[in-house]
């Protein structure tokens, strides 16, 4: 049976690779996306998950057009490195509202409209540097563990009602946000990762994919890393 996604995020990078993979199962694919065209979308809305009035509008216009969605993927997200001492306070608060408030914001605006189906699933794009920690990264981490405590708590408010709040956590994969780090970051990167590779985008959307099937109809709560092993024990 077709599912409903609600994908923010999917004109590039890992979400372009999440929404193909539906798209190819054969389901209805709704973009949310604040620039360019999301090719794998049954229909492409416009969104920047930094503000609430455009989050309100466009999840208003897609529940009014399409219904309740089956699948809700909250994947935009943006880095703004920097040592902390000296982060400024623009980088913490655009990384803190897109990457935790822009999920939260996201699925708060549309899991009511769920309630009523007794199913569904709601996929928080996190990080291995959550729970792993990274210098440089004191924004981003902050901003990604708070997915796992929000994922925790929503998912204890919604599992009667059948509603799976999991989140993915990658480790480094290859997308316009891993391009600009220097040679000698990317080989200290590789040489902590056992695998001794980036993910590609399509391994960390099959892993998406499954989660929000009933094949992971019995996973919620759960943080599940897609990282060659470099998180692991965390
Ligand atoms: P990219 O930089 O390739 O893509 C980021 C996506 O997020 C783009 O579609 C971008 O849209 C969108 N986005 C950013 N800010 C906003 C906003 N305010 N409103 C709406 N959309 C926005 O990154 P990735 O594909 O690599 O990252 C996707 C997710 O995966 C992120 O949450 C990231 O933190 C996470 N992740 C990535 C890893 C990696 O190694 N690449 C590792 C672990 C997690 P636009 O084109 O308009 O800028």
């Amino acid at each position: 049976m077709s599912q409903t996604v609600f994908i923010t995020g999917a004109n590039r990078g890992i979400g372009l690779a999440i929404a193909k993979r539906f798209h190819d199962a054969g389901d209805v694919v709704v973009a949310f996306s604040r620039s360019g065209d999301a090719p794998f979308a049954t229909q492409v809305i416009t969104c920047d998950v930094s503000s609430l009035k455009s989050i309100k509008e466009a999840t208003e216009a897609a529940v009014t057009q399409f219904g309740a969605p089956d699948v809700v993927i909250a994947n935009a997200g943006i880095t703004e490195d920097g040592l902390f001492m000296r982060m400024s306070d623009d980088a913490l608060e655009s990384v803190i509202t897109t990457n935790l408030l822009g999920a939260l914001r996201f699925s708060q605006q549309v899991v009511g409209s769920m309630l009523k189906q007794k199913r569904g699933s709601i996929l928080f794009v996190g990080s291995v540097v959550g729970l792993l920690g990274s210098a440089g990264q004191v924004n981003y981490a902050a901003s990604k563990s708070g997915l796992v405590g929000a994922a925790r708590s929503l998912a204890r408010e919604v599992g009667s009602r059948g509603i799976r709040v999991n989140v993915i956590a990658p480790g480094f994969v290859e997308t316009d946000m891993t391009a600009n780090l220097t040679e000698d970051q990317r080989n200290k990167i590789l040489s902590s990762i056992p695998l001794a590779r980036y993910a590609s985008p399509e391994e960390i959307a099959e892993t998406v994919f499954f989660l929000s099937s009933d094949n992971a109809r019995y996973i919620t709560g759960a943080v599940i890393p897609v990282d060659g092993g470099l998180g692991m024990g965390h």
